[in-house]
């Protein structure tokens, strides 16, 4: 089979009808062979009733299969592209949004780019944008232009919904809670680094409204940290809590004997000196010597659930002879 459609979906009952008539035209006129796997992500209106009619149409032609996964509940976009990872069998997996701003006609220039070009994944770039200016379109700059920087990946809009991979990138990665918005880093941190980019038509929203508000910005930034830091130090969190935890520790321990000898030399000189126990310095260096404990023995006590951790020996092999 040439392509998978994956589409994630809730509450999109009014788009579906044309979203899929558009992928079979498109389809059609490019005799690719096809799926499109809709996943219905806990939708409360007549979405699954929709795709249910859909799927015994026989206007998606010959060589069109329709499939649909139905959740029992919301579970949210990144679990919706999971299921579809794990249940599509294309050659060139493509991902979309249900609600006609992606548009189909962009899937042969994609597919092309993955087959031809020998890209692992093809990221849309929706460079002219139908959304609200304010609440979408500025905050979506500053979120790409510092994902730019945390992942290195030169994409200009990388939480585009319509994307394209080889089947292989989407059977290796694991997208999980709302990582959908980094699936390139996620993909490059597997090691699929032929990333590449297409401009996009993108259109407004005809039917239902957006399922995400503002605060997808500030969860994205955090989610970005939190990709990042297990990106550098998840498989080894000692090098960089015991490392923090040390240091700490040094020169707590370091203070805590200049201000004991200064104390000691006052007392051998019958020097006026101050009591230890008010000395803002000897309060200051306890501290420090007591996080640069805690911060070690969390490094430590993360070493030990790492080496229990399944996954821990889990590389991807590319060949092998
Ligand atoms: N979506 C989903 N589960 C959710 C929220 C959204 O499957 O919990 C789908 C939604 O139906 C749409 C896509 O994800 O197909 C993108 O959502 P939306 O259009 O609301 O995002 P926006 O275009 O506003 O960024
Ligand atoms: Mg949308």
């Amino acid at each position: 089979m040439d392509i998978s459609v994956i589409v994630p979906l809730y509450n999109e009952a009014e788009s579906l009808p044309h979203l899929y008539e558009w992928i079979a035209r498109v389809m059609k006129e490019n005799k690719f062979s096809y799926e499109v796997i809709s996943v219905n992500d806990g939708s409360t209106d007549e979405s699954w009733d929709v795709i249910r009619q859909l799927q015994g149409d026989k206007a998606q032609g010959a060589k069109g299969v329709v499939r649909g996964i139905c959740f029992r509940r919301n579970y949210g976009k990144s679990a919706a592209l999971y299921c579809g990872f794990k249940a599509a069998q294309g050659d060139v997996v493509i991902t979309m949004d249900a609600d006609l701003q992606d548009s189909p006609d962009e899937i042969p220039e994609l597919y092309r780019m993955i087959t031809e070009e020998g890209y692992d994944l093809v990221s849309g770039w929706k460079q002219k944008r139908y959304d609200n200016a304010l609440t979408k379109n500025l905050p979506s700059k500053l979120f790409n232009a510092t994902a730019r920087r945390v992942t290195g990946i030169q994409l200009h809009d990388m939480n585009c919904g319509l994307k394209a991979y080889r089947l292989e990138v989407v059977k290796n990665i694991e997208v999980f809670s709302e990582m959908h918005r980094y699936i390139p880093y996620l993909a490059k941190n597997a090691g699929f680094t032929r990333i590449g980019e297409k401009v996009v038509q993108h259109r407004k929203r005809e039917f239902g409204t957006s399922k995400f508000g503002l605060n997808r910005f500030v969860n994205g930034y955090l989610d970005l940290m939190t990709l990042w830091f297990l990106n550098k130090f998840g498989k080894q969190p000692m090098h960089f809590f015991g490392l923090v935890g040390s240091l700490m520790f040094f020169i707590g321990f370091i203070a805590i004997i200049v201000v004991g000898s200064m104390k000691l030399y006052a007392l051998a000189h019958h020097v006026q000196a101050m009591l230890v126990g008010v000395n803002p310095y000897f309060h200051i260096s306890i501290l420090m010597m007591i996080l640069g404990c805690m911060l070690f023995l969390a490094g430590f006590l993360a070493e030990i659930i790492i080496r229990n951790s399944p996954s821990r020996n889990d590389y991807l092999i590319r060949e092998e002879i």
